[in-house]
């Protein structure tokens, strides 16, 4: 359920989106707020920018919330964000143990408004090898 609350904060990350274009940079933004909806900090993407293929916002504020916030801290936040995470993104909110995500454009919404959003697939083969590589793994979990 997206209420009133969630709309400002949401309009507030497609405001980021817009500024992060004028900065030259990609069109999305994120923030992430509190659980009385006070922003905790913010985020535009900066991928070109800093030649670096993991800054979205997204991921950018749940690896802050990382290592910043408690758990039980972060698990009361909401991050708010301009465009649905990608699939690198959510795996870091889902890490970072962030407690919700509300988004503006579905990732279909922003395909069809910019086909080039697509996100792209790789070639994957495995498993394999499983009694060569549990070794490094039974070591770690179990010593
Ligand atoms: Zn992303």
């Amino acid at each position: 359920m997206i209420t009133a609350a969630d709309e400002k904060l949401l309009r507030r990350a497609i405001d980021i989106a817009a500024q992060a274009v004028t900065l030259g940079d990609a069109p999305y933004g994120s923030l992430l707020a509190g659980p009385d909806g006070e922003i905790l900090i913010e985020a535009h993407n900066t991928v070109r920018r800093d030649n670096d293929i993991a800054a979205h916002p997204e991921l950018k504020l749940a690896r802050w919330a990382a290592r910043e916030l408690d758990e039980r801290t972060a698990a009361r936040t909401t991050m708010y964000t301009s465009c649905q995470p990608c699939g690198m993104c959510i795996g870091g909110i889902v890490r970072s143990g962030l407690g919700r995500v509300v988004y503006a454009l579905a990732t279909e919404q922003l395909v069809a408004l910019n086909p080039g959003s697509v996100w792209p697939t790789v070639e994957q083969y495995g498993p394999a090898l499983f009694e060569e590589a549990r070794v490094p793994i039974d070591t770690y979990y179990r010593s």
